[in-house]
C-alpha cells in the first residue's frame, strides 16, 4: 500500500483515483474544480487545499491535467512542486504533454535527487473507469518498477517506451492515428447514411471487412450502434474535442521541430477546429461527435 497525492480529477483522474482507493492505496486529492471531490471522498480520499499540500510526505505524486501550461506551473513554477517540496516522492505525469516539457521536468527533478517519469494512457475514460488503462511510460526503468504497482491499480498494461519523454512521443502518434481513424469512421458512415443505408448495418458489414477498426468496434460515433459509449449518450464524457486538438497540435509542432510531415494529423486538426467554431458546447463534447459535422441530418438517440 502507497500514499498517493494524485492532481487533476477530471473525466480520466476521478476514476484512476477510484481504483487505486478500491486497491488499498491511500489517496489524497486536489484539483481546482471542488465539485469534483464528493464521490472520492465518500471512496476515502483525503483532499487537501492546493497540490503542495497534496504531496507533502507521499510515496507518489500522480497528475492527470489538460495540458503544457498547466502541468509546466505545477512542477516547475516558482511555487511548484521541484521549487517547494522538501521530500521526495516518486513523481508521475499521466497528461498528454509535450515530450519537451516532460524532459524539462525530468532534468529539474534529477537536479533534486527526485525520480519523474512521463506516463500517459490509453483506454479513454472507459478503460479508466474498468481499470484496464495501458501507460506508455518514459524514464529510469527504476522509477518504472518501482511505479508498476500504483500503474497496474488502475491499468492493465504498462510499456516502458524508453528514456524520458518516450511515453509522450508513443503517445502522440497513437493519438494521431485515434483521430484519424475517428475523421475516416464518421465520413464513411455518414457517405452510407446519405445512400440510404442504415449506420448499424453499415457498421455490421464494416466490422466483417478490411475497414474495420477502433471506431466502428468499441468507439461507433454513430449515435444508438453501441449502447455504452458516448454517441448513444448526447456525445457526453468520453474525450472531449479540445483534448484532442490539442494532441493533434503537439504531434503538429513536434513534426515541424523534427522535419516530419503530418498531413493526415493537420487536416483532421483542421476539420476539429471548424466544428469546434460552430458552437461553445462543442470543444467539450466527445471527439465521436465529429459524426455531427459529417452528418448533421442524422437523428439522435439520447
Ligand atoms: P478533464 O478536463 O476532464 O480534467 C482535467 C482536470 O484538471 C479538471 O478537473 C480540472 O479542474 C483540473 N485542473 C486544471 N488545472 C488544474 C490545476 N492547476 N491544479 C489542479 N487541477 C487542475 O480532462 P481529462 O479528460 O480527465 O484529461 C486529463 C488528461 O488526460 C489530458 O491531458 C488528456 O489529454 C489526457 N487523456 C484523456 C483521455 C480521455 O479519454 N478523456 C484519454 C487519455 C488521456
Amino acid at each position: 500500500m502507497k500514499s498517493v497525492a494524485f492532481i487533476g480529477l477530471g473525466n480520466m483522474g476521478s476514476p484512476m483515483v477510484l481504483n487505486l482507493l478500491e486497491t488499498g492505496h491511500q489517496v489524497t486529492v486536489f484539483d481546482v474544480n471542488e465539485a469534483a471531490y464528493a464521490p472520492l471522498t465518500d471512496a476515502g480520499a483525503k483532499t487537501a487545499g492546493s497540490a503542495l499540500e497534496a504531496a507533502r510526505d507521499v510515496d507518489a505524486v500522480i497528475t492527470m491535467l489538460p495540458n503544457d501550461k498547466i502541468v509546466g506551473e505545477l512542477y516547475l513554477g516558482e511555487n511548484g512542486l521541484l521549487a517547494q517540496l522538501r521530500s521526495k516522492p516518486l513523481l508521475i505525469d499521466c497528461s498528454t504533454v509535450s515530450a519537451e516539457i516532460v524532459r524539462r521536468i525530468y532534468a529539474a527533478a534529477l537536479e533534486g535527487g527526485i525520480a519523474f517519469m512521463d506516463a500517459p494512457v490509453s483506454g479513454g475514460v472507459m478503460g479508466a473507469r474498468a481499470g484496464t488503462l495501458s501507460f506508455m511510460v518514459g524514464g529510469d526503468k527504476s522509477a518504472v518498477d518501482d511505479a508498476s504497482p500504483m500503474l497496474y491499480s488502475m491499468g492493465s498494461r504498462i510499456f516502458h517506451a524508453g528514456p524520458s519523454g518516450a511515453g509522450q512521443t508513443a503517445k502522440m502518434c497513437n493519438n494521431m492515428l485515434a483521430a484519424i481513424l475517428m475523421a475516416g469512421t464518421a465520413e464513411a458512415l455518414a457517405l452510407g447514411s446519405r445512400n440510404g443505408l442504415d449506420a448499424n448495418a453499415l457498421t455490421e458489414i464494416i466490422n466483417h471487412s478490411t475497414g474495420r477498426n477502433f471506431m466502428t468496434e468499441k468507439w461507433n460515433p454513430w449515435p444508438g450502434v453501441l449502447p455504452d459509449v458516448p454517441s448513444s449518450h448526447g456525445y457526453q464524457g468520453g474525450f472531449q474535442v479540445a483534448l484532442m486538438c490539442k494532441d493533434l497540435g503537439l504531434a503538429i509542432c513536434n513534426a515541424q521541430l523534427h522535419g516530419s510531415s503530418v498531413p493526415l494529423g493537420s487536416l483532421v486538426r483542421s476539420l476539429l477546429l471548424l466544428f469546434q467554431g460552430q458552437s461553445a458546447e462543442v470543444a467539450k463534447l466527445d471527439l465521436s461527435s465529429i459524426q455531427r459535422f459529417y452528418a448533421p441530418w442524422m437523428e439522435e438517440v439520447r
